[in-house]
């Protein structure tokens, strides 16, 4: 039973990581329809469609996590309105890691919103030019001015609610675990955005100009996963198929095919260190063994 939940849990990791497009987990339609956005829990609500983006929204504005891919763009504006949110109070974007289908609608949404956009050192240099910069080097996308350019453990701050960056380079250089707390029903939840973990599969990591320090910054960012107190919320920016179980006492929305909880949170980087190990090996046995 146990073994079976374990290659469920790393067959849905597989599927979310090993590609960027549409092929990459079940499209949210897929998923029970979950295209309807929702609050997942306290400020915090579902807007994305095919990829996951979330409003974090404050008394004074709102934060815009992840923009998805250009054809969410309209999705994500509808769904705002629905939810009875204005999209001109969007005062902040933020994003889990610059890779095509989470930034793919930065620059349309900061042409909507007009919204600072914050993100970290190497992702900050990709969405500035539009060029994926990570050790995959996938599609290139409308690059975006950057308003801030932040560090591992800097804070964003609006309305009362503070997000701080968790530096998780390797999927991407300047990947960022933002993390924050929300209160629920009297009690208060600490929650985490997905930055990402560990590179695409294929992506060379030895001697790779676009990401020279693609493996350290990777063996860093799993190791602070795994000392991080795992978050009671962790929100995926892929659905998972199947939806994780959620510890039943933690007061999401059931709808939510991207939430993970502490204990999931656990398995989850123990799955992807894992996946690491065995990417490592392979690429150190092909680089002892050349032209195989
Ligand atoms: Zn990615």
């Amino acid at each position: 039973m146990r073994l079976i939940r374990v290659l469920v849990v790393l067959n849905a990791l597989i599927a979310s990581m090993s590609s960027y497009g549409a092929a990459a987990g079940p499209s949210f339609q897929g998923a029970g329809g979950a295209t309807e956005p929702f609050r997942v829990i306290g400020n915090i609500y579902f807007v994305g469609g095919e990829y996951g983006s979330y409003l974090i929204t404050t008394p004074q504005g709102h934060i815009l996590h992840d923009t998805g891919s250009a054809d969410m763009h309209d999705l994500i504006l509808s769904n705002i309105k629905k939810l009875g949110f204005n999209v001109q109070d969007i005062k902040i974007m933020i994003s889990s890691h610059a890779h095509w289908d989470h930034v793919e609608g930065h620059a349309a949404m900061k042409r909507v919103t007009g919204a600072q956009v914050v993100a970290l050192g190497g992702d900050a240099v990709a969405l500035r030019s539009g060029q994926d910069n990570s050790a995959i080097g996938a599609k290139s996308f409308d690059p975006v001015p950057i308003d801030r350019v932040i560090e591992d453990g800097d804070t964003v701050t609006l309305g009362g609610v503070t997000l701080r960056a968790l530096w998780t380079g390797g999927h991407t250089q300047g990947a960022t675990m933002w993390m924050t707390t929300v209160q629920e029903g009297g009690k208060t939840y600490s929650i985490a955005f997905r930055g990402g973990e560990i590179p695409n599969d294929g992506a060379p990591l030895f001697n790779n100009p676009r990401h020279p320090s693609v493996v350290a910054d990777t063996q860093r960012t799993l190791l602070r996963l795994k000392e991080l107190d795992p978050p009671d919320l962790f929100l995926h920016n892929h659905p998972q198929n199947p939806p994780q179980k959620l510890d039943p006492s933690l007061p999401v929305d059931p709808r939510c095919v991207t939430c993970f909880d502490a204990a999931g949170f656990r398995k989850y980087v123990a799955g992807v260190e894992a996946r690491f190990k065995a990417m490592l090996q392979e690429a150190e046995q092909s680089r002892r063994t050349p032209g195989q």
